[in-house]
């Protein structure tokens, strides 16, 4: 059966070099710097994220896989200022394009975006997939503090919709503000903080209420054509979802339709890696297997067996394994 994974992660050192001047991202500088410390190390740069002819093959082979979606993993701009920030996010999309066009059978891509500058960006959205080819955007964490409801993003979201392409969400470090209350303690270790604010939990958390903040924010009213694809099964709200339908009505809100029916319409959801059986099956049951999209986050998790047999050996017909492994891809990327 073709696989295709949608958050398959890709770094080019030139790109590190055009923004390391530049310093910290705003969701780090106000840290202890202990815990900056420790992230630095944690930031990953090997070989496996920069490689696109070997390492990259042989995880694909093992996992049999037949095609990746490449992405930046990391916010490329978001301590660049907007002037700078749309130039380096343009190369950046360029050379990740070059890379694509060299084994066309085997990339697509989604585009970074300079999200300091929307107008910008969002032309620059439009210049990756008219001319790259691109099937849409990832965009991490927030911009500087700011959440993307916020009316200025508004430019990015329309033209994603006009051209028919998913934004993907993918967690970035949480505010500095937002770690130092939750999730930093000094009754454990530092390293456990980090780990507790991020992929441990905390980032899921973030990219789980941002996604619910632009659900409220009637961005779906606005663009019903709007589309986007939410990681590791959600990023912790599939399990919510009832209880907002119970508390938050559209009487309150002020939405044309319930809060689960934004989650069921408008999005769709990826393991990125993470194969747990009982959140497989909870999400097939809540959203179907025409909801949702495979995705191992390489380089990020190891496999010890293959992967794509854990979906193989899923309790599903084979009409929903091949929605899964790559009919929904298809569709919503058009490929
Ligand atoms: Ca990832």
């Amino acid at each position: 059966m073709k696989i295709i994974t949608i958050e398959e992660h890709f770094a080019d050192q030139r790109t590190i070099d055009a923004t390391a001047e530049y310093g910290a991202p705003s969701s780090m500088a106000a840290l202890p710097e202990e815990v900056r410390a420790a992230y630095n190390g944690m930031r990953f740069t090997g070989n496996q994220l920069m490689d696109t002819d070997t390492l990259r093959f042989d995880f694909m082979d093992a996992q049999k896989v037949d095609i990746q979606v490449l992405s930046y993993t990391a916010p490329v701009c978001d301590a660049v200022p907007p002037s700078d920030a749309v130039r380096i996010c343009r190369q950046a999309n360029d050379i990740l394009a070059d890379v694509v066009k060299k084994h066309p059978d085997r990339f697509y891509a989604f585009a970074t975006l300079p999200m300091a500058d929307p107008v910008e960006a969002a032309k620059e959205l439009e210049r990756c997939v008219k001319e790259h080819h691109f099937v849409g955007a990832l965009i991490t964490g927030t911009y500087q503090g700011k959440f993307y409801d916020d009316p200025m993003f508004f430019p990015i979201f329309e033209k994603a919709a006009e051209l028919d392409v998913p934004i993907s969400w993918h967690p970035e470090f949480p505010d500095a503000k937002i770690q130092n209350y939750y999730y930093l303690s000094d009754n454990y270790p530092v390293a456990t903080g980090m780990q507790f604010a991020t992929a441990g939990f905390g980032w899921h958390l973030d990219v789980g209420l941002h996604i619910t903040r632009m659900v409220l924010s009637g961005i779906f009213d606005k663009l019903p054509n709007l589309k986007f694809i939410a990681g590791h099964w959600g990023e912790t709200i599939p399990f919510m979802l009832d209880r907002m339908d119970q508390i938050m009505r559209p009487q309150a809100t002020g939405l044309k339709k319930k809060i689960s029916d934004y989650f069921h319409e408008n999005i769709w959801y990826t393991p990125s890696g993470i194969l747990s059986r009982n959140q497989f099956e909870y999400m097939v049951k809540v959203f179907g297997a025409e909801r949702i999209i495979w995705a191992l986050d390489y380089p990020y998790i190891p496999f010890d067996s293959c992967s794509t047999d854990f979906l193989m050996n899923a309790d599903l017909s084979d009409e929903e394994k091949e929605l899964i492994a790559h009919k929904n891809a298809e569709k919503l990327l058009h490929i």
